[in-house]
């Protein structure tokens, strides 16, 4: 994600400012104050076990082959376990129900905090426009990537007794 050059309260030039020995980017105008953080963004994430397999999805934007779990951002004032069922929900046409937390992992390269979740469905899937693709993988067959998400697919795995191949 680029940086705002502007500060977000009062307009004004974002200059670098070293706070407690780390660098920012601050506004430059005396008594305004807004510091950029840029903290980590949560996002949920769902392990969606439907028929006895799991759901992975592909984003109509990604390439071929390519998926990924059921992820989403948080709305305002909503809790991760009702954002999570929300995204399921929105993007499978699921009713899902919470089995409970499978973990939380920062993702460094994007600078999100994954909150991952294992949830059961049960139903017909309606994919919305946002997906191009679902495949369910009976959970033995499942090969967790080295990012994101695959580490909250690994760990699960390992709940199970499935040693990750
Ligand atoms: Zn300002």
């Amino acid at each position: 994600m680029p940086e705002p050059a502007f500060c977000l309260y009062c307009g004004e030039k974002l200059t670098t400012k070293q706070i407690e020995g780390r660098d920012y980017r601050a506004c430059s105008r005396e008594g305004c104050g807004f510091v950029y953080w840029d903290n980590p963004l949560p996002v949920v994430a769902a392990i969606v076990e439907h028929e006895g397999k799991v759901l992975l999805a592909r984003n109509k934007l990604w390439p071929v082959k390519m998926y990924g779990l059921i992820t989403g951002f948080l709305e305002k004032g909503e809790s991760p376990e009702g954002a999570v069922l929300r995204e399921v929900k929105e993007e499978l046409g699921l009713d899902g129900k919470l089995v409970g937390l499978v973990g939380l992992y920062a993702f460094r390269e994007r600078n999100q905090l994954i909150i991952a979740y294992h949830v059961t469905a049960a139903g017909e899937i309606r994919m919305n426009e946002e997906l191009a693709e679902v495949i369910s993988v009976p959970p033995e067959q499942l090969r967790p990537w080295s990012f994101g998400t695959g580490h909250a697919v690994k760990d699960w795995l390992k709940m199970r007794g499935i040693a990750a191949g």
